[in-house]
């Protein structure tokens, strides 16, 4: 609990920092993108002098296509952290929600060879969630999963009525992590990956206790991750 707080205080504090950076940063980078975009159009159809000048600059053109995606996210998720959005609390079937992210990346999930293993309780009760979040979250965790395999694996999304609550796990065969990561990886900015932002978990797990339910996380190295949330019945 102790501890929760004082993530709670951490967040709040990056928070402020982050909305001004935000604010300043959000809309030159959209200009960026557009322009960008506008540029990949013009050299798809440009004449040049050889191929080779011509694969060079789509090929620069897609590394800064590559990092104006990476930064609108980076972004988004900060502006998310400064103003954690009250939730809008609507009763939600979870099974129909994580269907739906579940579609969104099985063909990313596919393609880095992990099998999906789908396993909902039958007759599982809504809960009381604002969907946008809970799909974030979602997302944020099968992001994760998948990462951690890169030669593959098996992701299973499991859901089941839990004493008033629901329960949704979410294991992965996947590299897991060391106790030192397991200690760390709800603060924000903790990450293990090159590149990574370090925000995603501690993003959902503020979305799950403003929701008044719970985000935690069991992991064997060498042998997976398993997350463990749950979420009031409505
Ligand atoms: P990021 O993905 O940008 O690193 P996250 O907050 O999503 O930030 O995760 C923080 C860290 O927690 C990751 O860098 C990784 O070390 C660890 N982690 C999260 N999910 C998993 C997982 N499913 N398997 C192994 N490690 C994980
Ligand atoms: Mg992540």
């Amino acid at each position: 609990q102790a501890e929760a707080l004082m993530r709670a205080e951490q967040l709040a504090a990056v928070g402020r920092i982050s909305a001004q950076i935000v604010h300043e940063v959000r809309n030159p980078l959209s200009s960026i993108g557009l322009n960008v975009e506008l540029l990949q159009d013009a050299v798809a159809t440009a004449r040049f002098d050889s191929s080779d000048t011509a694969t060079e600059a789509r090929e620069l053109l897609s590394a800064v296509t590559h990092e104006v995606d990476r930064l609108t996210d980076v972004t988004e998720q900060y502006l998310r952290m400064a103003r954690p959005a009250r939730p809008d609390l609507e009763p939600e079937d979870i099974t129909a929600v994580l269907d739906g992210v579940l579609d969104f990346t099985r063909e990313e999930l596919v393609r880095a060879g992990v099998e999906v293993v789908r396993d909902f309780a039958p007759g599982t009760p809504r809960v009381l969630a604002d969907q946008g979040q809970l799909r974030q979250v979602f997302l944020n965790l099968l992001r994760n999963s998948r990462e951690a395999m890169p030669s593959g694996g098996r992701l299973t999304v499991a859901t089941a009525p839990r004493e008033g609550d629901v329960e949704v796990t979410v294991r992965d065969t996947g590299n897991g992590m060391t106790e030192e990561a397991r200690r760390h990886l709800f603060e924000p900015f903790f990450t293990t990956k090159e590149g990574g932002t370090g925000l995603g978990l501690a993003v959902s797990q503020q979305i799950l206790q403003a929701h008044g339910g719970s985000l935690s996380c069991q992991s064997i190295p060498g042998q997976g991750t398993t997350f463990v949330l749950r979420l009031p019945c409505a």
